[in-house]
């Protein structure tokens, strides 16, 4: 065995076991949300820092930086795989040495501080008790930002964990661009005299009759219930232990009929995205999406694209009266798509329509670039908060629970991850483009049911690649084009036009 070859089965070895603990403490986290009785919160909190400080300790060590510079400098000795795997380790292991211990045991603590404080802020509405903890945060991730260095922006900095290789001075144009076209949509919209029925949603809609549709159409999709299973959250996600084991968690409401459906296809789209890593990248870093919004991008796909689409209710809606007998008799399909992509300006980022979507994230974004870069002033977050609702969605906000307290991610000092949701719609109307152009029947096979040839072209152009390429590349290849705007303002105007009849 060649020099070479045991320094790549030395990093492999060690980069699984990295793997593995990540993967612990992921099922450690999907038992927490699903299963844990709340006594055990407190052990399990203790269970996943040993988790990860040791992950962290096995990740840095120095004999993985000497392995890693050994290999790098032999890189076009390498396989492209194995190339691309030193290349993406090399990457994450620089960003993750740049940090002091001590920065992040600080940021840590600041982090839980955060959260614990906005857990008891937001349902009384008081920014007051928040803003302190929030301030802390914000300064920790200017010098976060410092530390890990970047050029322009110090959001840039934050942003690269997110969705790397993107940059403020990008994202500007392109969202500025988004909120003219968006906003003018929306307005026509909510002016139309050809406005959704929405009398007949009214719930109870049983959780027996929910899971079983669900079911079907997860099948449909291709989520295999042998690698995989989905249980009762708080909050839907998807978490992945490995190809074979990625799961997924609903929120039932009894009152809904669609929000736990179109979250399971959501959740789905990001399944099957974990399930389709080639099997070979199992255990290292390349078993993974290069950022996050390609991920999202897959499943808005799925939940947008395809789920509240005229040809797949055209499918689906039998099924779905046999799951509700008797209540579905008089609803047709038209009358049904149109409740489901109901488009009309709200307060709450999670509950938002495609069409008002992006226009929440942009305010976040804008907001975030403004504190970053020292234009914003903490105590002025809530008065430039309500002021931007005003201007993008003509919005009054009432209180800051419905307001600047609303989102989880500030809590935790996530700043620059919102960009991705909006950049995730943007790749999926790209990707659907292209797929349409590859399966020009896509639509008369959506209606008749079969969506494995959407699934089967989505693992071809995106899944199998795992991290070997970035997300711009996995799009320009997949698309013919660089990430852009066009594909998904055309797929909005030409889809709603024609629902509100304009
Ligand atoms: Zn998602």
């Amino acid at each position: 065995m060649t020099n070479l070859q045991q320094q790549l089965d030395d990093l492999k070895f060690r980069l699984g076991e990295v793997h593995d603990l990540g993967a612990a403490a992921s099922v450690l986290n999907w038992d927490q949300s699903c299963y844990m009785p709340p006594k055990g919160a407190r052990a399990r909190g203790e269970q996943l820092s040993t988790l990860s400080s040791l992950a962290h300790r096995l990740f840095t060590a120095p004999a993985v930086g000497g392995l890693l510079e050994a290999l790098d400098a032999r890189r076009d000795q390498l396989a492209p795989g194995d190339a691309a795997l030193v290349r993406e380790t090399r990457y994450d292991y620089d960003r993750s040495t740049r940090l002091p211990e001590d920065f992040v045991r600080r940021f840590s603590e600041a982090q839980s501080h955060g959260f614990n404080v906005w857990m008891e802020a937001k349902p009384k509405s008081d920014w007051k008790s928040f803003q302190p903890a929030f301030a802390t945060l914000v300064e920790m991730l200017r010098e976060k930002a410092a530390l890990l260095g970047h050029t322009g922006s110090p959001y840039n900095a934050l942003l690269e964990d997110y969705e790397r290789g993107m940059t403020a001075e990008r994202l500007r144009p392109l969202f500025a661009d988004l909120a003219v076209r968006q906003k003018a949509l929306v307005e026509a919209l909510v002016a139309s005299p050809h406005q959704p029925r929405l009398d007949w949603t009214a719930g109870p809609w049983s959780l027996e009759g929910q899971t079983r549709f669900s079911r079907g159409v997860l099948e449909a999709m291709g989520y295999d219930f042998a690698a995989g299973r989905r249980d009762a959250a708080p909050h839907p996600f998807c978490t992945c232990f490995d190809v074979d084991d990625v799961r997924i968690t609903y929120r039932h409401d009894e009152d809904d009929l669609f929000s736990a459906l179109m979250g399971d296809m959501h959740e789905c789209g990001h399944a099957l995205y974990d399930m389709g890593y080639p099997v070979e990248f199992r255990r290292t870093p390349l078993c993974g999406a290069p950022g996050l919004g390609i991920h999202e991008s897959q499943s808005r796909l799925w939940e947008n694209i395809v789920g509240r689409s005229r040809p797949f209710w055209s499918h689906f809606l039998p099924a779905l009266r046999g799951a509700f007998p008797g209540r579905l008799d008089a609803i047709d399909e038209d009358t049904l798509v149109h409740s489901l992509n109901e488009v009309r300006p709200s307060l709450i980022r999670v509950e938002a329509d495609e069409v008002t979507y992006n226009l929440h994230i942009i305010i976040r974004f804008e907001l975030e670039v403004d504190l970053m870069e020292g234009k914003l002033a903490v105590a002025d977050v809530p008065d430039a908060w309500n002021a931007k609702y005003k201007h993008y969605l003509g919005l009054d906000v009432p209180d800051h629970r419905r307001g600047c307290l609303q989102d989880i991610h500030w809590s935790e000092g996530m700043v620059g991850y919102f960009p991705t949701y909006a950049l995730g719609n943007l790749y999926s109307a790209q990707l659907f483009q292209a797929l349409q152009r590859a399966i020009p029947s896509v639509w008369g096979e959506v209606a008749a049911g079969r969506l494995g040839g959407i699934r089967d072209w989505l693992r071809a152009n995106v899944h199998r690649i795992g991290r070997t390429k970035t997300a711009p590349e996995i799009i320009r290849d997949a698309t013919g084009s660089a990430p852009e705007a066009t594909a998904y303002i055309q797929y909005l105007e030409t889809k709603y036009r024609a629902l509100y009849r304009l």
